[in-house]
This record gives structure tokens, C-alpha cells and sequence, in this order.
């Protein structure tokens, strides 16, 4: 028999890589841009026809490239960026696989247009397929402008593949806006259909990020600065009121690289937890720096994940640092409930004043640091002043932007509550009026926030008391179920809940806290179990929380519930002395306001 194994003809070979570097239009995009700043360029300009259909170009003022150059970039494996395999872990370039240009000219038409400075004509070179077309001399300024047309002609398939013209903008757009956001100090403009979608002068990110999203943008951005041994924070996030319910603003750059983590994007909500209601996604803008030798960037072209040696550490420097930052900006107060020491990793705040508002902040604030340790500050009298400067200094350092909703709340409860009336409607709703206004409270989600706060409180200070059950309750679980129970026994018997393993199926409860009932306490430990399974298991950190929250909403007054005089008064009293009365521990709204105003313009419609 003869021998069947072939070498692949060069052009198909990069018509297979090609299929790998090129996804979309979009990646097209990517590699041209990236090229063009590794080129040292300080003036990119994207033109695309039909979502890059038919044309994506990119033109650059960088340094171009000699005539030998411009036809050795289209081979495989050519790069100017890297000599050795040592280089690699030295790079500073986007590019060091040489395999863009040859994968893009591998699949579509590709025109070619540079100069460098110190030569006086420029080379044209136009390869359809990966085959050299033509090659001449052109005159043309300093740079580069790469053209591709209908990008896929050769690959049928890949091009059904390709979305809506919407949907492959969308991608265009949201690559051209990570190089942009990645290089603020180079002047960007995306151009399609011969509409300007984008011009972006240089300037400081803040400015890069106005003009991308918006003048609005302006006031809601928090910065954020912070240095440590393992990792350097810089950038923005928005106040939490102008999170959105739609994600979006979401960029994390590691070493000048957009990347995307599940994990630190945790930690980053996380931050914003009891500040944000349930469905809205907080916008972030967050330039990493951390030691090379401790990351491990995929460095396949198309990807964006990275893995970190130190995950867990960075988790918790992210998590305080965004806190600490929205809690010196009086977004809300800050209160690290659930923070584990063996977490923290020790480092200073280098920061500490800038101008603080009034509210107190600690950022150091830690309920489950010691139970040993006694008190804690925590007293309600402190709560209250706290919850009041939040709404008479917090707003102050950036104006203006309050929503409606927080306004009305600011100048409201500056007064004094002028009447214990409350009233319950459809027993679901308790009514209070306060001197210009009335409030509207849900009874469910305000009861969790207070009982949430309450066993935070008690978990610290002086524990929760339990009540022995006259008859252990016996639950049945899986194994997989009591396996998790085991773990976190010690966590449940700090929030009162006491139980012995009887075999590997059944618990025997032994004592709960006074707020709960018998009949509570199966959903409890569904609750309890599903939000361990659901959580970031390795860091145990936010057990103690997540069980707290778990009981509140167990042990919170529900819907329907008919309450009497004295209970609706209890309930409103005790939210506003809450530290968040804002939300429900699972980010519910639980009171809004209706000004007079409003009323009355309701009424003159
Ligand atoms: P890589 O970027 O990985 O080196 P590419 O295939 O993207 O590989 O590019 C190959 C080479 O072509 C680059 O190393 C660079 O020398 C040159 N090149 C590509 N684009 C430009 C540009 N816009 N300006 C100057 N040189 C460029
Ligand atoms: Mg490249």
C-alpha cells in the first residue's frame, strides 16, 4: 500500500488555523487594532461595511513596514515580536504568534497599504486566499492600512455561521471599545457604513470612558486606587443607583489585557452586596496590574481567560478595595459582614484620605473576626447616626446625582416622623406617613432586612439564643446533604441551629433560635443547602452570612400575614434603624416613598 500521509498544502493550513483565529468579523477587527498599537501608532482608525461583511479596514499612523516586511507578515509564523521561546515571557506587545495576518489573508481579500518613515515610496500588496496577487511601489503617508473584504468567501460555512448584522456589530463594537479602553492616550475612530459611530481624542480614561458611554456616565463614576505587593487596582466603577438591569459595562484588564473571569467578577458583585436590588448588574471599568510570573494568560489569540496563582487573594483585595471605595464615597454604608480572616491578605490602604464625607466607614469592620473579642461597634444609637449622615453628607462630593427616589428619601427623613399611624394594606404592604411624604413598606422583605441585622448583631456580640426542642426534630437528606451539613455544623450552631448526624441520611435537630418555628426549619436547611452548593465553595467566607440571610427569610413575617397595630409600628421603626434599610438581605427593595408633591401632581393631571 502507498503511503497516505500528505503535507497540507501551506493554504489550507492556514485556512484551518485561520478558522481559529478568526471566529468573526470581530476578531478580525481585534488583531488589525492590536497590530496597529503594537505599531506604535497614535491614531487608529476603524472602517467597517455591513457588520465586516464586506469590509473591515483599519488604517494607523504607526511605523509601517519595509517592502520585505510587508510580504513576510503574511506568512505563517512571521513576527517581529518575539526571537525566542525566552521572549515570551517578556512580551509587551499584543501580537507573538506571527499567525493573524496570515490566517486573515488565508480567508478573505486583503489589501495592504505601508510606509515606513525613513523610506520614501510605500508598498501596496493585495493576496486573495493567502495567494499573492500584486505587489507595488505606492506613495502614501507614514503607517499602515490594512483592508479585508468579504471576509469568509472561501468558507462557506463559516460565513452562514455568522450572526445578524446587530449581533456582529454588536461584536465590533464591543472589541474596538476594549482596545479603546485599553489605550485611552491613542486617538481611536470607528467608522461604519460611512456613519461615525466613534471618535475618540486621546486623553486620561475617564475621558475615554465618557466619550465612549456618554456624558452621563460622568458623575457615576467612583475611582478606584489601590496599591498592593500582589496586585494594583485602577479604574472606575459606577454607583451602585446607576447599576443596570442589563449587563454591559463590565471590563476587567489584566497587564493591559481585557480578560474575562467568573471569579473576580464575583468578588467585584459581591461588593456591591445589599447594594444593589436583585437583577442589576453593577458597571465596572478595573485595570489589574499583577506579577507576570503569577498569571497564566491563555495565550491562545482568540481568548480572553486568564488563571491566577492567587486567586483567593485577589478575590478578597478586590472585594474590600471596591467596598472601601464605595463606602468613602458614601454610596452606602459599608458594612463587611462577611469577611474570613484567613482571606485577608495584609496590606494598607495607601489612600486612607482622601476627602472622606462624614459617613462612618470601617473598612476593617469585621462581625465574625472574634466572638471572644466582646464588643463590637455596633450599638443601634451609632446605627442611627450612621443612617442618618448616609442621607444628609453622603451624596455631597459628587452632585447631582442622586436618582429622584434617593432624593426624596434624603430630605425625608431628615424630619422627624410626625405620626405613629400605620395602616396594612392587602396584608402585604404597611403605609406610614412622615411629615411630606408616605412611605410604603413591604412587610416581607423589611422584616428579613431587620431580622437579617439582628442576627448579624447577635451572631457577634452576644449569640443567638436557642430554645432545646422538647422532641429532636429528625430530617432526612441525601448523603451528599449531610456531607455538607458536617461542614458547616459549626457555622449553624453560631447561628443557634444545633443538630447531631445521626447516620448518613438523617439529622436530629436538637435546638433552634427563638424566631424560628418546627415548621420552618426543613425549608431553612433547603435554603441553607442550596446556597452552599450555589456559592463559591472553597472560600468559606460568607457561610455565616448566607445562613443569617437564609434565616431571615425564614423567619420573616410573609405576605398575607395580618399584622396588628403594634407589629406594623415595630417593623417600622426597627428598618429605619437598619444599617441598609434600603434592601432585603436578597436585594428587594423594601420601602418606597411618595412625596406630597407627587401625590398632588398625580391629583392635577
Ligand atoms: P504578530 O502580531 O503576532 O506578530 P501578525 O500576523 O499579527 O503577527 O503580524 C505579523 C507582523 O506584521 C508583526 O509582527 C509586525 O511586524 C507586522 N505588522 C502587522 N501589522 C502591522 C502594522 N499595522 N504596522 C506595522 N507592522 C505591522
Ligand atoms: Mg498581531
Amino acid at each position: 500500500m502507498s503511503d497516505i500521509i500528505q503535507l497540507l498544502p501551506d493554504n489550507v493550513a492556514n485556512q484551518i488555523a485561520a478558522g481559529e483565529v478568526v471566529q468573526r468579523p470581530a476578531s478580525v477587527v481585534k488583531e488589525l487594532m492590536e497590530n496597529s498599537v503594537d505599531a506604535g501608532a497614535d491614531h487608529i482608525k476603524l472602517i467597517i461595511k455591513d457588520a465586516g461583511r464586506t469590509l473591515v479596514q483599519v488604517i494607523d499612523n504607526g511605523t509601517g513596514m519595509s517592502q520585505t516586511d510587508a510580504r513576510l507578515a503574511f506568512e505563517r509564523h512571521t513576527t517581529s515580536k518575539i526571537r525566542s521561546a525566552e521572549d515570551l515571557f517578556n512580551l509587551h506587545t499584543n501580537g507573538f504568534r506571527g499567525e493573524a495576518l496570515a490566517s486573515i489573508a488565508a480567508i478573505g481579500h486583503v489589501t495592504l497599504k505601508t510606509k515606513k518613515e525613513d523610506e520614501e515610496l510605500g508598498t501596496l500588496i493585495q493576496i486573495n486566499g493567502g495567494k499573492l496577487i500584486s505587489q507595488e511601489m505606492i506613495t502614501k503617508p507614514v503607517g499602515t492600512s490594512i483592508e479585508v473584504r468579504n471576509l469568509f468567501y472561501n468558507i462557506p460555512v463559516r460565513r452562514n455561521f455568522l450572526k445578524s448584522n446587530t449581533v456582529e456589530t454588536r461584536h465590533i463594537i464591543d472589541a474596538f471599545q476594549r482596545v479603546a479602553l485599553t489605550y485611552p492616550d491613542i486617538t481611536f475612530s470607528l467608522i461604519h457604513n460611512d456613519n461615525e459611530i466613534f471618535n475618540l481624542p486621546s486623553g486620561n480614561l475617564k475621558k475615554r470612558i465618557v466619550n465612549i458611554f456618554g456624558k452621563k456616565i460622568n458623575e457615576k463614576l467612583i475611582p478606584i486606587s489601590e496599591d498592593t505587593e500582589i496586585l494594583k487596582i485602577e479604574g472606575f466603577v459606577a454607583k451602585p443607583e446607576f447599576a443596570k438591569k442589563k449587563r454591559g459595562e463590565q471590563f476587567f484588564f489584566v497587564n493591559g489585557r481585557f480578560i474575562k473571569n467568573a471569579y473576580l467578577h464575583h468578588a467585584l458583585v459581591s461588593a456591591f452586596e445589599g447594594l444593589l436590588p436583585n437583577a442589576y448588574h453593577p458597571s465596572y471599568f478595573l485595570y489589574l496590574s499583577v506579577p507576570p510570573a503569577s498569571i497564566d494568560i491563555n495565550i491562545h489569540p482568540t481568548k480572553t481567560e486568564i488563571k491566577f496563582d492567587n486567586e483567593r487573594d485577589l478575590y478578597a483585595i478586590i472585594r474590600s478595595t471596591i467596598k472601601h471605595s464605595l463606602g468613602q464615597f458614601s454610596v452606602g454604608p459599608v458594612l463587611d459582614f462577611d469577611k474570613n480572616p484567613t482571606l485577608e491578605t495584609p496590606y494598607s490602604y495607601k489612600n486612607k484620605n482622601i476627602n472622606s464625607p462624614k459617613v462612618i466607614v470601617d473598612p476593617g469592620f469585621n462581625p465574625f473576626e472574634s466572638k471572644t473579642e466582646g464588643k463590637i461597634n455596633f450599638p443601634k444609637k451609632e446605627i442611627k447616626q450612621n443612617w442618618e449622615a448616609i442621607y444628609t453628607e453622603a451624596d455631597k462630593p459628587v452632585q447631582n446625582d442622586i436618582s429622584n427616589q434617593e432624593k426624596n428619601s434624603l430630605d425625608l427623613f431628615k424630619e422627624e416622623r410626625n405620626s405613629q399611624t400605620t395602616y396594612q394594606i392587602h396584608q402585604k404592604y404597611i403605609v406610614s406617613t412622615i411629615k411630606s411624604a408616605m412611605v410604603l413598606i413591604d412587610q416581607n422583605s423589611a422584616h428579613q432586612r431587620i431580622l437579617y441585622e439582628e442576627y448579624l448583631e447577635k451572631i457577634t456580640v452576644t449569640g443567638i439564643g436557642s430554645q432545646q426542642l422538647l422532641f429532636p426534630k429528625e430530617i432526612s437528606f441525601s448523603k451528599n446533604d449531610t456531607d455538607i451539613l458536617k461542614e458547616i455544623k459549626i457555622d449553624m450552631e453560631s447561628c443557634g441551629i444545633f443538630f447531631e448526624i445521626k447516620n448518613n441520611e438523617t439529622i436530629s435537630i436538637t435546638a433552634i433560635p427563638l424566631s424560628l418555628t418546627e415548621v420552618q426549619l426543613l425549608p431553612l436547611f433547603e435554603n441553607i443547602l442550596e446556597n452552599y452548593k450555589n456559592g463559591v465553595p472553597e472560600s468559606s467566607f460568607s457561610q455565616l452570612d448566607s445562613i443569617a440571610k437564609s434565616m431571615s427569610r425564614s423567619a420573616a413575617i410573609k405576605k398575607g400575614v395580618k399584622l396588628n397595630q403594634k407589629e406594623q409600628e415595630d417593623i417600622v421603626n426597627k428598618l429605619f434603624l437598619c444599617k441598609e434599610p434600603n434592601f432585603s438581605p436578597f436585594g428587594q427593595r423594601t420601602y418606597i416613598t411618595i412625596s406630597l408633591e407627587e401625590l398632588e401632581n398625580k391629583f392635577n393631571q
